[in-house]
């Protein structure tokens, strides 16, 4: 397990040896990102790596559970500021052995109430959206292309091409979740 201070050194070897300047936004000439992915914060899901994507190659968000909904607003802040130049794929990854398949929300609640007694009616805002089981996981996937789909603020174009996919934590590949089921 690195530390701090070691991931540190790592990003000043980088910066001397592997970074390429980024074009400032005024400065863009290239086609912008076209994949829009949302998936897991989880530290065994590493987006980059497992599609071998190049930093002009997606706009990637990770959160728990890789939900759409809590981060939404991120895709609308996008294809706001492209005016939507950019996104042409909405990308779905969620993955085995999740977190959120051995959790429900209750569950938390109940947790966190133990811990803040005092703050239940705060507790009982919160919406973490887990998934319980991992018979719920490709319900999950469809439950976000759903959401997706009920945006008004979303263009036809980018709900039409969304795509959900688990991802085998395992195997490291992905399998593609239908929209219905
Ligand atoms: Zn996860």
């Amino acid at each position: 397990m690195a530390t701090w201070g070691e991931l540190l050194e790592r990003n000043q070897k980088y910066a001397d040896t592997k970074h390429k300047p980024q074009p400032y936004v005024s400065e863009f000439s290239e086609p912008l990102p076209q994949f829009f992915i949302f998936s897991c914060i989880d530290f065994r899901v590493s987006v980059e790596e497992l599609l071998g994507i190049r930093s002009e190659d997606a706009f990637i968000v990770r959160n728990a559970g890789g939900r759409i909904k809590p981060n939404f607003t991120d895709l609308v802040f996008v294809e706001t500021f492209t005016g939507g130049q950019a996104v042409k794929d909405v990308i779905v990854i969620h993955h085995t052995d999740c977190g959120y398949t051995h959790n429900t929300d209750e569950g938390l609640k109940d947790k966190l109430k133990a811990q803040h007694p005092n703050h239940s009616h705060e507790i009982d805002q919160l919406h973490f959206g887990t998934f319980g089981s991992s018979d719920w996981l490709e319900m999950s996937v469809r439950e976000d292309l759903k959401f997706l789909n009920s945006l008004p603020l979303i263009r036809q174009e980018i709900k039409d091409n969304a795509k959900g996919y688990i991802y085998d934590i395992k195997t490291g590949k992905l399998s593609p979740v239908s929209h219905e089921g």
